[in-house]
């Protein structure tokens, strides 16, 4: 892409060209006062100096520091970090029941083996008759 910007090959005869700009702007008033914002400038594109407004202000902000959380994400997030523990202590809890559940079982299976108690055939509903 190329500028269509009149473009001046050095700083000097941007600011000679700025100054006749300016000039021109005060005589014939036109454009009001915004000659008052004309700038020269080193194009980005093409390397070249163009002249232009700085309309926008640049302002260099620092970042603003992230707020405290206010009272109510603090008792919002507490609470859900409780309502998130409860579930994960309910959880193990039953986790661990079962794992009871798996042991007795396997202690039982073990006994009848030991007593050669042959094992129970399940029988599904389909062959039952
Ligand atoms: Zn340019």
């Amino acid at each position: 892409m190329t500028c269509t910007k009149r473009s001046y090959a050095t700083q000097a005869e941007a600011d000679e060209a700025l100054g006749r700009a300016i000039a021109q702007a005060k005589r014939t008033r036109r454009g009001g006062t915004s000659y008052k914002r004309l700038n020269v400038y080193r194009c980005q594109q093409c390397g070249l100096f163009h002249l232009g407004r700085g309309n926008k202000l640049v302002v260099h902000k620092p970042a603003p520091a992230p707020k405290p959380p206010t009272p109510g994400q603090q008792r919002r997030q507490q609470a859900r970090q409780s309502a998130q523990a409860a579930r994960q202590a309910f959880f193990a809890d039953y986790r661990q029941t079962l794992e009871f559940c798996r042991i007795l079982i396997d202690r039982e299976i073990a006994r009848y083996e030991a007593l050669g108690i042959p094992k129970r055939k399940v029988v599904q509903e389909a062959e039952r008759d």
